[in-house]
C-alpha cells in the first residue's frame, strides 16, 4: 500500500448509506492496480441531507470521479453540473464524473443490465420486456432497453407507491422514444401477467422478491415459464433466486443480478478511466 499511495494518487469515492458491504472498494482498486492506475478508491457514509456538502467536497478536493448509491441517487442528479442523456430521463444518478471541475451524472444500471444480456447471448434490439418493478433499479433498466432499442415493455407493480412510477416511465419512455410501446399494468392482474409473459421474450424481476429475507419467493408462477424465455433478475444476493432457479430448471436462457453489478461497476469504471475494466481477472481473483 505505501508504494501505490502517493502525493499524486487521485481519489474515487463511494457515497451512500451504508456503504460498509459494498464491494465496489476491493473491485476499483484491484482493478486500478491491475492496470497500473496512480488512483485510490473509497466509501464514505453519506446521509441524503449531507449530499450538498459531500458534492462541495468532491470539488474542493478535486475527487477525480464517485459512485452514489442508496439513498442519495435521486438528490445527486440534481446537485451535479450536467447529467447523460438516460440520467437526465430518469433523474437519479448513480456516477459522478470530474472533469476538471465540471461534475456530470452518469447512471450505469441499466447499461450493467443490457451488458448482462449481451453476454449471456441476448440482443435488447427488437425485444418485448415484462418488467416487475418499478424502484430504482427497474426504471433505470427500462429507460436504458428503450433506449437501446427494445420494441415493447411491460411493467407490473403492486398497488404501492412505486406503482407511479411506472406510469411516469411510461410518459417518459414515450417522449424520449415514440416507438417503444410501454404498458402499465397492476401486479394483482394475473391472467394480464400470464399472458404477456407468453408474448415476451425476456422476462426480469426488478423487485426485492426474492432478495433476502424475501428468499425463497417469486412473483411469477412457474408454470408461467417456458424453455425460450430469457429469465433475468436484478436480485444479487442470494446469487440465484426462485425465480432464476425456476427458470434455469426449466432450460431458460439466465441472466442473474449479479452479472448487472458487475457490469455496471465495469462501466462506471469506463467512465472513470476511459479503459476496460479487468473483469475477468477480477472475477477469478474474488473466487
Ligand atoms: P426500490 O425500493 O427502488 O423498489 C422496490 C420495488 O419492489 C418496487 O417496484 C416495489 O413495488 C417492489 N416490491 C416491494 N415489495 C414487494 C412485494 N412484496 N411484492 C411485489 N413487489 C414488491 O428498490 P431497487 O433499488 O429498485 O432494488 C430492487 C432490487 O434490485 C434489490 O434487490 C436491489 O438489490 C437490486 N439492485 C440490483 C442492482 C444490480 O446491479 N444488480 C442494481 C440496483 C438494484
Amino acid at each position: 500500500m505505501e508504494k501505490r499511495i502517493s502525493g499524486t494518487t487521485g481519489l474515487f469515492t463511494l457515497l451512500g448509506s451504508p456503504v460498509g458491504h459494498s464491494g465496489s472498494p476491493a473491485m476499483y482498486n484491484f482493478s486500478f492496480q491491475k492496470q497500473g492506475l496512480d488512483y485510490a478508491y473509497l466509501a464514505f457514509d453519506v446521509k441524503k441531507e449531507q449530499m450538498p456538502q459531500a458534492i462541495d467536497a468532491l470539488r474542493l478536493f478535486k475527487v477525480r470521479g464517485s459512485n452514489v448509491t442508496m439513498p442519495c441517487k435521486s438528490i445527486a442528479a440534481t446537485l451535479v453540473d450536467d447529467l447523460s442523456p438516460a440520467a437526465k430521463i430518469i433523474g437519479a444518478i448513480n456516477v459522478i464524473v470530474n472533469d476538471n471541475g465540471k461534475l456530470t451524472g452518469h447512471i450505469t444500471d441499466g447499461i450493467g443490465f443490457v451488458r448482462n444480456l449481451k453476454e449471456t447471448g441476448v440482443d435488447i434490439k427488437g425485444k418485448k420486456l415484462v418488467v416487475l418493478g418499478a424502484g430504482g433499479a427497474a426504471t433505470a433498466l427500462q429507460v436504458q432497453c428503450a433506449l437501446d432499442g427494445a420494441k415493447e415493455i411491460s411493467i407490473f407493480n403492486q398497488d404501492d407507491e412505486f406503482y407511479q412510477n411506472a406510469e411516469k416511465t411510461k410518459e417518459k419512455i414515450e417522449q424520449a422514444k415514440p416507438e417503444v410501446k410501454v404498458n402499465v399494468y397492476p401486479l394483482a392482474d394475473q391472467a394480464k401477467l400470464k399472458a404477456e409473459i407468453a408474448q415476451a421474450d425476456i422476462l426480469v424481476n426488478a423487485t426485492i422478491v426474492g432478495m433476502k429475507p424475501l428468499d425463497g419467493q417469486s412473483l411469477v408462477d412457474k408454470s408461467y415459464l417456458r424453455p425460450d424465455l430469457v429469465v433475468a433478475d436484478t436480485v444479487y444476493n442470494p446469487l440465484k433466486t426462485k425465480l432464476i432457479e425456476d427458470a434455469e430448471a426449466l432450460g431458460c436462457t439466465i441472466a442473474p443480478g449479479k452479472g448487472m453489478l458487475l457490469w455496471q461497476g465495469a462501466a462506471a469504471y469506463g467512465l472513470f478511466t476511459g479503459k476496460e475494466m479487468p473483469t475477468a481477472e477480477y472475477q477469478a481473483y474474488e473466487q
